[in-house]
């Protein structure tokens, strides 16, 4: 392959202040090792501490950096999306703002790209050192029910930490689905993938910004996307409560020709009819989830709006907090590739 001539780091970043400098020092080290250009790509997810200020502060200083800022914030999905309609790199590498994605690995995964062999090199951690242990456990059930229910094959610890060829960035962002997967979309797009493994880091600053619930409703966001086995699960366990209740029928037709009809099984009755009431409300549950997803979809509405990007910054006074959120520009509409 040819030598790549830019290379662009993109950072979702929500409320990470006291990581970005960091960050960017961090970079600043192995960047001696990366035989190319570089160019970052902050994307500051809606932030409400002074991680916009931080980061036109780096702007102002290396005009290597540059930014998209939110009018609010849409999630790590929406940033990593726009961190990939924005970059100009014809390789790019998406990474975390806290330093839990070693930026010593960028060399060898740069080499890798460059030996023309993959497309993509991907990142696992192989433990969960520092976690709790309760979301560890949910996430390797996660894992393992995911890849029983998708053709989509998830690597159980896979990080968002992937760098890609130019091919594979426009493969990911000519899918606008609002919805979005990340974990899942990468693996579909296919390609040839590398995986590197390291051990889990704990965060170089700040907090995690996943709650046990966010991740819970990230993890049905997975399987309603890349799974529709959830419907078949509901039809077919239709289909075995006919077969049940027409042998019961004919049981019943027997019996009462045979021993006529004596009133009784009330418990039993009222227990079947509880049963086969909770399980329609799951199965239309099941179904509700699916029907809302499509809704959200059909409005197509764009995964991410722009309030500010290096290009629109200079017009409005930055530095302080309140003259950036006070004088917004008119939102820009994305999707500049759809
Ligand atoms: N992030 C984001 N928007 C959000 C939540 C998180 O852009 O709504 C970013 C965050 O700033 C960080 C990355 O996504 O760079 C991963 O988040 P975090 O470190 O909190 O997740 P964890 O490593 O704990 O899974
Ligand atoms: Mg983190």
């Amino acid at each position: 392959m040819k030598a790549p001539k830019l290379l662009s780091i993109i950072v979702p970043c929500y409320n990470e202040e006291p990581a970005l400098q960091l960050f960017y020092d961090a970079i600043q080290k192995v960047a001696p090792d990366l035989p190319t250009e570089l160019e970052f790509i902050f994307v500051d997810d809606g932030s409400r501490d002074g991680t916009l200020q931080k980061i036109q502060q780096l702007h102002a200083q290396d005009p290597r950096v540059r930014f998209v800022s939110f009018s609010r914030n849409f999630g790590k999905e929406a940033a990593l999306l726009a961190g990939l309609d924005h970059a100009r790199g014809d390789v790019v590498v998406t990474m975390d703002a806290d330093l839990q994605d070693p930026p010593a690995l960028l060399p060898e995964m740069y080499q890798l790209i460059q030996t023309g062999d993959y497309d993509q090199v991907g990142t696992r951690r192989v433990t969960r050192k520092g976690e709790p242990p309760i979301r560890s456990f949910f996430a390797r059930r996660f894992y393992r029910l995911i890849n029983h229910m998708s053709k989509v094959e998830l690597v159980d610890g896979a990080r968002d930490y992937r760098m890609m060829t130019r091919p594979v960035v426009d493969a990911l962002i000519s899918m606008r689905e609002y919805n979005r997967f990340s974990k899942g979309l990468f693996e579909f797009v296919g390609f040839r993938t590398k995986w590197l493994e390291y051990e889990n880091i704990e965060r170089a600053a700040g907090e995690t910004k996943w709650s046990f619930w966010r991740l819970f409703a990230y993890a049905i966001e997975g399987i309603c996307a890349f799974s529709t086995v959830p419907l078949v699960l509901a039809a077919l366990l239709g289909v075995i409560f006919c077969l049940i209740a027409f042998i019961m029928v004919i049981v019943i037709i027997i019996r009462t020709l045979a021993f006529g009809d004596p009133v009784s099984g009330w418990p039993s009755l009222i227990c079947v009819i509880l049963l086969l009431g909770g399980l329609q409300l799951l199965a239309l549950g099941i179904i509700g989830q699916y029907l809302a997803k499509t809704y959200l979809e059909t409005k197509h509405r764009p995964v991410y709006i722009v309030r500010l990007t290096e290009d629109n910054a200079a017009s409005i006074k930055p530095t302080t907090k309140s003259a950036v959120s006070a004088k917004s520009t008119p939102a820009k509409k994305t999707s500049p590739k759809a």
